[in-house]
Order: C-alpha cells, then sequence, then structure tokens
C-alpha cells in the first residue's frame, strides 16, 4: 500500500525543524532513516500530514569524544557505528550491536536516535543506552534538556518527547577503568529484532569482584527493563563462572512474561537467563582486559 499523502518539508537548522513541529503539532512527523516511520506509513498506521526530514540539517550525525562521554549524533547510522573505530575502542558493544541490526539497508539507513525516539520494545538500542547508563539531548521550543534513556521510554513506541521535540545526541558516559560492556541476543529469524536482548555493562574492583553491574532487556515486555536482581546479585561478588550463572538466573525475575508467536513464558524465561550469563561473561572478559 502507499502511505496517504502528506507535505515533505527539509528544514536546514534544529531551530526551523522544532518550528515545523510545532506549527503541525500532531499532524506532523520527523522522519530520520525511514526504516519503521515509512512502513508505518505504508501500512497507514500513521498518516502525518507533514514530514519533517531531518537528513539535510547538519550537525545531527557523527561520533566524538568531549566532555567525559562519546557522543553520537541521532542521525548517526548503525553503519556509521558499525565502522567508527572511535566508538570500538570506547564501547565495543556499539558497533557489535550495530552490525547485528536487520539487515544492510536498515544498517545504512536506520539512526540510532530514530531507534530510541521509536522506542520498540524488541529494539536494540534501548538495552544497550539503558546499560551503559546513556542519556539524550533533546531540543525543543523551550531549549535543550537532557533525559536518561531508562526516562526516555514510556511504553510500546512511546517516549517523553514532546509534539516539538527533537532527539539531537546520544551521550554515554566513560567508563571507569576495568569496566566491559557486552550485548547478546537471540534474533528473530525474519527482521532479527531481539526476541530475548541483554546487554550488561559491568565494573570490577582492584580485587575483581563487581563494584558496579548494570543488566537492561529488551523483547520481553512493553519496553526496556533493568534486570536489578541480577544487578544485586553480583554486587560485590566475585565473577567466577559459577557466580555469573547463579546471578543470570533472576534474569526474569519481575518480568510479566507472556506466550507469544516467538515461545511461550518458560521458554522465554528461559532464554533470557541464559542471554544475560553469556552477555555478563563477555562484559566481565572485557572489563579484566582494560
Ligand atoms: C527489515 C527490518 C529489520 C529491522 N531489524 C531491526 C533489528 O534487528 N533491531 C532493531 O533494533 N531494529 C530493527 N529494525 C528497526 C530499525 O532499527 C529502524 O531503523 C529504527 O527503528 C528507526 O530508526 P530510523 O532512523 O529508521 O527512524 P525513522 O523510521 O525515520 O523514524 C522512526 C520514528 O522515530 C521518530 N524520529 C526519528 N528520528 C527522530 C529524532 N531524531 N528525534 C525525535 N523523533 C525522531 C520518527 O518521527 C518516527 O516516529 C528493523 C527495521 C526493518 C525495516
Amino acid at each position: 500500500m502507499y502511505p496517504a499523502p502528506f507535505e515533505y518539508h527539509t528544514p536546514s537548522t534544529v531551530a526551523e525543524a522544532v518550528a515545523l513541529l510545532g506549527k503541525f503539532q500532531d499532524d506532523a512527523k520527523l522522519i530520520a532513516g525511514s526504516q519503521s516511520l515509512i512502513p508505518m506509513m505504508k501500512l497507514r498506521l500513521v498518516q502525518p500530514k507533514h514530514v519533517v526530514d531531518l537528513r539535510k540539517v547538519p550537525g545531527l550525525s557523527g561520533i566524538s569524544e568531549a566532555e567525559g562521554a562519546l557522543v553520537v549524533g541521532a542521525l548517526t547510522t548503525y553503519r556509521a557505528i558499525e565502522t567508527s573505530e572511535l566508538a570500538r575502542s570506547r564501547f565495543p558493544i556499539l558497533p557489535e550491536t550495530a552490525g547485528n541490526i536487520g539487515d544492510a539497508q536498515v544498517r545504512n539507513l536506520g539512526t540510532i536516535g530514530g531507534s530510541l525516539a521509536h522506542a520498540d520494545p524488541s529494539a536494540d538500542w534501548p538495552a544497550v543506552t539503558v546499560a551503559l547508563d546513556a542519556t539524550v539531548k533533546i531540543a525543543g521550543p523551550r531549549g535543550e534538556r537532557s533525559v536518561p534513556v531508562e526516562q526516555l521510554i514510556s511504553g510500546p513506541l512511546s517516549t517523553v518527547l514532546e509534539p516539538a521535540e527533537i532527539l539531537v545526541q546520544v551521550r554515554f558516559p566513560l567508563p571507569a577503568a576495568r569496566s566491559g560492556s557486552a550485548y547478546e541476543k537471540l534474533p528473530h529469524p525474519a527482521s532479527r529484532f531481539a526476541v530475548v536482548g541483554a546487554a550488561a555493562a559491568v565494573t570490577l574492583d582492584g580485587k575483581g569482584a563487581v563494584q558496579r553491574a548494570r543488566v537492561a532487556l529488551t523483547g520481553l515486555g512493553p519496553k526496556v527493563s533493568r534486570a536489578t536482581a541480577v544487578e544485586q546479585a553480583l554486587q560485590g561478588k566475585a565473577t567466577s563462572p559459577e557466580a555469573l550463572q547463579s546471578a543470570a538466573s533472576r534474569a526474569a525475575e519481575g518480568l510479566d512474561l507472556r506466550a507469544d508467536g516467538t515461545g511461550s513464558a518458560e521458554y522465554k524465561a528461559h532464554l533470557v537467563a541464559v542471554y544475560t550469563e553469556r552477555a555478563l561473561r563477555r562484559a566481565v572478559a572485557r572489563a579484566v582486559e582494560r
């Protein structure tokens, strides 16, 4: 099906884009990589009267380091993240995540900001950004504000973004020494969206015990969630395979797992423990190397 008719706008600054969104409010939709918006428009699940294209706004893409953070522009494509040496040197989890999303077209066009703003409950970036304590910079009619990704996503395909706000940056605070992170997912065989995805970030103390752990899960509920039972079980503990397995076995605690086309609730509870353990093992191995 073709999308319903719409007017196409190409602002050349963020301020211009914000003004267009402010003018057209709920009748307008931003477009970035187009990989979720266009399919939804073709299915007539959304029918914006105005489409505001961010791709001609300079300064919204690129990866740099500033003020103790890796700063990734919202319009940065997965392919750019996958091939960034800076991203690889600071957070190997980022290119690894980018390289396992969808297919080549999705990776060439899809953007990290578009994925976070779209807030698909099975998307990869929400889990990875929450595990890394990332925040997003948002531009709107009243200026700029920063919001942790954990607070940005409010439900399935919902965020706290106001109608005239634009996500402009994702900031990953640089980790302390002896930190490592990793992402593991079971990809859906058709789309490669996560049936289950687990992102783990750990910092070890001088004796090799866990000083800090963050585990975030995707694919298992209405939005990304923290596996706090796993995080607490790891706190202060050694990183033996047994300890990691025991902590990971608690990954489903607090989740309201339901059967769907990808499996039963019991199957998902099993998967999330397995994928969390795999992510923890690789995160710890990376922390030991650093
Ligand atoms: C075949 C296929 C396979 C896929 N596989 C995966 C996968 O394995 N893992 C995964 O995580 N995702 C997957 N995706 C989804 C993909 O990652 C999308 O690219 C992503 O969800 C949206 O990013 P986008 O840049 O394409 O955004 P768009 O489609 O352009 O926009 C999506 C939504 O976000 C809004 N938006 C976009 N940018 C901004 C911004 N800067 N500020 C505020 N709002 C904004 C738009 O208005 C729209 O509502 C797949 C998609 C397809 C088509």
